[in-house]
């Protein structure tokens, strides 16, 4: 616009208007929730900070050199396929090789129209939810629980329920009796979220016996099961019990995956792992033109090479490591402060602290020490269900060799918490 005036009159009937007011009531709602990662308000860091709050692959183990090798293969292809939109369930290879892993696992008999590809597993959850919610649906999700999940519940309208865990993943006995009082006011249960398999943030992998019982209630109570496999691939020893959806032959389980976690986050390839007619439910709510083409053949070219299965039986091992050198560090230096159990797979440490330690001293304490933790009650979906106790600590993304200096940056900043010390 050339007229300044005009400009500035635009700018002060915008300038005053508040973007909350403006927003949709689910944004609003969202609106009102702190942002969980943003570093702990007037707190400078003495050092550089190490990062145990990030639940992201290690840098250097990167399948770099096979990434670049099918790049290159898709660039140097004549036809414009990989730069052009490509719409529908998504590159065929991709859920040609989903198919084959699935039978690979021994988990039934399942075809390439059992995926839709998404812009990674939130992609995937964003579009199950949204094509099934409508605001005021109750979503059951367990407590503690990944933070993303339920940010886009919120962001639905959905109204969040949450259930406690135990050492074998949710409660279904808490479940049944939530359902049964939510009866009561009315209200019904559309869709239970579980991270099933070394949940974000505990690392619980729910015991075969749970999954049975919830399948069963899911059936009785006719709620559908939203199950996030995106650790399920990063077992340490041996894979965990079959999944919910190879359990009940995707009867009322719509799965999500991810190649965020076993490949690389910024790839953004995940998908929808459901009964064909779910499959075609939620083509028709999609709206993104299709994916990004160039990753997608990238990855084919990736998987076709053979490339996944070593990388896999690598970092397999490398996490293996890494936890039980993070476990170790902590059990020696922080003995009667901390407790926690040693997951089976996957990036997290779930530590419960001392009586009187509390958790947000320590994450405060802790950023000014130089290293970053998630604070445990980012993760509780309600205000009740926080009580201050808990740390996440991400070991995957730091490198092995500063593991244990950042252990110790915690150690001290614990110390200092339980000396009344806190920052
Ligand atoms: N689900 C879980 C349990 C996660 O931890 C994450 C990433 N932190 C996601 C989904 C989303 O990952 P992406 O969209 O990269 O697949």
């Amino acid at each position: 616009m050339n007229d300044h005036h005009a400009q500035e009159a635009l700018k002060r009937i915008w300038q005053s208007r508040d973007v909350k007011e403006i927003a949709g009531r689910a944004a609003q709602r969202r609106m009102n929730t702190q942002g969980e990662w943003a570093p702990p308000e007037g707190i400078t860091p003495t050092k550089e900070i190490l990062y145990l709050s990030v639940g992201i692959p290690d840098t250097g183990s990167l399948p770099r050199e096979a990434i670049g090798e099918a790049m290159r293969h898709v660039l140097g292809q004549e036809d414009d396929a990989a730069l052009r939109y490509g719409f529908g369930l998504g590159y065929y290879p991709i859920r040609k090789y989903l198919t084959e892993m699935n039978a690979r696992k021994g988990r039934g008999e399942i075809t390439e129209d059992w995926f839709q590809l998404c812009n990674g597993s939130s992609g995937a959850i964003d579009l199950v939810v949204r094509s099934l919610i409508d605001p005021g649906d109750v979503i059951v999700t367990e407590s503690p629980c990944y933070m993303g999940s339920l940010g886009n519940f919120i962001g639905v309208g959905a109204e969040v329920c949450s259930i406690s865990m135990d050492e074998a993943g949710l409660n279904v006995v808490e479940l049944e009796r939530k359902l049964a009082a939510l009866k009561v006011k009315g209200k019904r249960v559309k869709l239970v979220y579980t991270i099933a398999t070394f949940q974000n943030p505990t690392g619980v992998a729910m015991s075969r016996e749970r999954k049975e019982a919830l399948l069963s209630l899911a059936g009785r109570e006719k709620f559908l099961v939203l199950e996030d496999t995106a650790y399920e691939d990063l077992y340490y020893d041996a894979p965990s019990s079959d999944s919910l959806s190879a359990l009940s032959d995707g009867y009322g389980v719509i799965a999500v995956g991810t190649f965020s976690k076993i490949v690389a986050t910024g790839l953004r390839i995940g998908w929808i792992q459901a009964r064909p007619e779910f499959i075609a439910l939620f083509g028709r709510m999609r709206f993104d033109m299709g994916q990004n083409q160039m990753a997608l053949r990238m990855m084919g070219r990736f998987l076709e090479q053979g490339n996944l299965a070593p990388h896999l039986a690598k970092i397999r091992a490398l996490y293996k490591d890494k936890m039980n050198l993070t476990a170790e560090a902590i059990e020696e230096n922080l003995k009667g402060y901390v407790s926690f159990a040693r997951p089976a797979g996957g990036f997290y440490l779930w530590a419960k602290l001392a009586d009187g330690i509390s958790a947000r001293d320590v994450w405060r304490t802790a950023f000014q020490e130089g290293v970053a933790v998630n604070l445990g009650d980012s993760f509780f979906p309600d205000a009740e269900s926080k009580n201050g106790e808990y740390l996440r600590i991400a070991y995957s993304w730091t490198a092995r060799d500063k593991l244990k200096e950042a252990v110790q940056r915690l150690t001290t900043a614990i110390r200092r918490v339980a000396d009344g010390q806190a920052a």
